[in-house]
């Protein structure tokens, strides 16, 4: 995607793939398929993330170009679309010098128009939302069927709305309230909510069986190399501010898919050679008592612990969006994969720690945060406090949302019903869903 300038800025004319899909495991190479999204190695061996490896070993910006696609040399996309928004990072003099930091910058998706971030879905879900509808080919006709306990289902629901993008997103029925748009809705995208209480995991299995149904196409979470490398543009706004690759990332995770996008960017960025090493570490807090990754983490435990009461747990904890019962953990190239080769570090966070730290940038930075990013202010708390990072390192924190409050007293964002109600281990309602 070199040359963006001689480029439709809607899609690419002739398109020649600018990427590869790697497999971790066995090396093959691939070309990305027509119609739909590889997901996965042909081959028979251990799940692995295909990774995408661009032919641009550098890092290129594209100022005249919208949102993720700034990036776009490193983006597993066929077209750019215009009118998204982007991430955003500064150096933090404020809340840096209240946790005695020098080089803390934060990257921020969300809705602050003073700082430049315009992202009315308010978290970063709307960056693997722009990269995954920029994956698919101008000619692309079939439905992408999404599970999201929420943030990713307004995504989704907002990009394929502005794009014309047919999409069926699927929910659990505590993920509804978190479905407001300031956009009209199209009529090509559809929400399906599950009946009872289900969660997010069991939105993720009905969503597994509607997408092998004609017509529909799996968006395929975490193995999506676009949803990754859209979420990784966080890093490159940030690296932008900063000047080169920090020495900690510190984020908030449910499926760990964010922070392994960053891993994955910092090896890019490194690869690049003009950003420094890529000697990145991560540390990752989970909302407590939802903490299945750290206590894998902490035993050194490449599967994850069973979770009898995950149901309950997943509902009742300060950000449910962290609440995925089946991340990409264990899989090659997945978390387990990120935290081993970066050294990096798990942490717990209670809900009053979230609270206290979102009082806490609210009043040093000036924004209302996702109750997540809540939980990533407390966890870069925690790691300051343990002497994992240091007062002089250069640290990116990761505010995964934020500005919600705000955007809803400038847009009056209107709250989205549900078109198609399912019921778990009921037949499909094909009529309903077509
Ligand atoms: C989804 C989400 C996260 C967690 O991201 P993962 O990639 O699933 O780990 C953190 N913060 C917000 C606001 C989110 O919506
Ligand atoms: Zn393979």
């Amino acid at each position: 995607m070199t040359g963006g300038g001689e480029c439709d800025p809607i899609f690419l004319v002739t398109w020649k793939a600018h990427y590869r899909l790697v497999c971790p495991v066995c090396g093959g190479r691939f070309d990305d398929t027509e119609g739909r999204f590889l997901l996965g190695c042909p081959e028979q061996h251990a799940p692995a993330l295909l990774r995408a490896v661009y032919d641009e070993k550098r890092l290129v910006i594209h100022p005249e170009s919208t949102g993720v696609f700034r990036y776009a040399d490193w983006l597993p996309v066929r077209r750019t679309l215009p009118g998204c928004a982007g991430p955003v990072a500064w150096h933090s003099t404020r809340l840096g010098h209240r946790l005695g930091l020098e080089s803390l910058f934060i990257a921020f998706s969300g809705w602050w128009p003073e700082k430049g971030a315009f992202m009315e879905t308010c978290t970063f879900k709307e960056l693997e939302a722009q990269a995954v509808c920029g994956r698919t080919a101008p000619d692309w006709t079939s439905a992408l069927v999404v599970a999201s306990a929420g943030n990713t289902a307004r995504a989704f629901h907002h990009v394929c709305s502005l794009h014309g993008l047919p999409a069926l997103v699927v929910v659990p029925g505590y993920g509804v309230p978190l479905l407001w748009s300031t956009t009209p809705p199209s009529r090509r995208v559809r929400l399906a909510v599950i009946e009872g209480a289900a969660d997010y995991t069991d939105a993720i299995d009905m969503a597994g069986r509607i997408a092998v149904l004609g017509g529909y196409t799996a968006e395929g979470g975490a193995k999506n190399a676009a949803r990754r490398d859209g979420m990784g543009t966080v890093l490159l706004a940030a690296v932008e501010a900063a000047g080169r690759i920090p020495d900690h990332y510190v984020q908030a995770v449910g499926s760990g898919t964010g922070a392994i996008a960053a891993w994955e960017m910092s090896l890019r960025l490194g690869e690049d050679g003009r950003y420094g090493e890529p000697r990145m570490r991560l540390h990752l807090g989970q909302n407590a008592p939802f903490t299945p990754m750290v206590d894998a983490w902490e035993a050194g435990h490449r599967d994850l612990p069973a979770l009898p009461r995950g149901h309950e747990l997943a509902a009742g904890i300060h950000a449910p969006v962290l609440a995925n019962r089946k991340p990409p953990w264990g899989i090659v190239g997945g978390l387990f994969d990120a935290l081993s080769d970066t050294r990096g570090s798990m942490y717990r966070v209670d809900e009053h720690a979230a609270v206290s730290a979102g009082h806490l940038f609210a009043d040093e930075e000036g924004i209302d945060i996702d109750p997540a990013a809540e939980i990533a202010v407390a966890t870069l708390a925690q790691a300051v406090e343990s002497g994992r990072i240091g007062r002089k390192d250069l640290i990116v924190l990761n505010v995964t949302g934020g500005g919600q409050r705000r955007l809803q007293a400038e847009k009056a964002p209107v709250a989205l019903k549900p078109d198609i109600v399912l019921v778990q281990g009921a037949d499909l309602p094909r009529e309903a869903l077509v």
